[in-house]
């Protein structure tokens, strides 16, 4: 599931591509994944071009030239975009089917059709995903529904601890929650607790001070190296640049259950916490 560092690569990667271009042709293939009617989104987009790409958490916003619209597009588990051209083929978000596969294939829902002849394609396995066009108005209101995200000005100290304040759950399903951090997932939360060296299963409202604040720290140094490393690639990552995010080579926790902890030397165990695969070093972490 892309998290914020693969969005943000997604976001970069498809700014340096698609900005400008004028889309002649938008075709849907199953209307359930687009949010209007398929006769206002086509209207919409066709002849027009995008003219910016920014993201909230995992969210990416598709600024319009032409209108009074947005487009709002949410990969969740299995999205894929996937832009092509005569030089290029440039991918982000889940990897199946592999991008090499021929295009349009039958997981490309909706495909939008530059004139220049390069194409980017909404690819989902399981359509969890949507695309949909609000009012430019409605931003705010879209953007309310996100808490404070790490590497943006809200992200402080106190709009932080502020977040823990009687939250009687679990520390990684509070970190989890995109309506208080906004863009956290499964893979970074277990390596932020990790660098803070807490247990994921701790109750959130009684963390010491002094334990926020490693949770604080580690949330930004953490996101920030991924992004830097443009995201973590398992089975089923990769960046726009059709390349594996190479945070993988970082996890000191996510994905090595039974193996040894690289500070300790003991076993890391996984529970399930949350509805997550939760992995945690019980030397390493209180
Ligand atoms: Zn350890």
């Amino acid at each position: 599931m892309p998290e914020l560092p693969e969005v943000e690569t997604i976001r970069r990667g498809l700014s340096a591509n698609i900005l400008g271009k004028k889309i002649n042709r938008v075709q849907i293939k199953k209307s359930n994944l687009v949010r209007n009617t398929d006769r206002l989104f086509t209207t919409v987009l066709q002849n027009n071009s995008f003219s910016k790409i920014d993201r909230i958490g995992k969210l990416l916003i598709f600024e319009l030239k032409k209108g009074d619209k947005l487009l709002l597009v949410h990969l969740k588990m299995t999205g894929q975009l996937i832009y092509s051209s005569t030089d290029d083929l440039l991918a982000g978000g889940h990897n199946w089917p592999p991008v090499s596969e021929n295009l349009p294939n039958k997981f490309s829902h909706v495909i939008f059709s530059f004139s220049d002849d390069s194409r980017l394609f909404y690819n989902d396995l399981r359509q969890f995903g949507y695309l949909q066009l609000i009012k430019k108005k409605d931003r705010r209101l879209i953007e309310a529904k996100f808490g404070i995200e790490p590497g943006q000005k809200n992200f402080t100290w106190n709009n932080f601890r502020k977040i823990f304040i009687d939250r009687k759950t679990p520390l990684k399903a509070l970190l989890l929650n995109q309506k208080l951090i906004a863009g956290l997932g499964n893979i970074y939360v277990d390596e932020i607790c990790f660098r803070a060296g807490l247990r994921p299963d701790r109750n959130a409202d009684k963390l010491k001070e002094k334990e926020l604040k490693k949770i604080f720290k580690a949330t930004d140094y953490i996101i920030k190296k991924a992004i830097a490393k443009k995201g973590t690639t398992f089975s089923d990552y990769r960046d726009v640049e059709n390349k594996k995010g190479n945070f993988s080579f970082y996890l000191k926790v996510y994905g090595r259950k039974g193996e040894q902890c690289f500070s300790c030397q003991g076993k890391i165990e996984k529970i399930k916490l949350a509805g997550r695969g939760t992995h945690f070093c019980l030397n390493c972490q209180k």
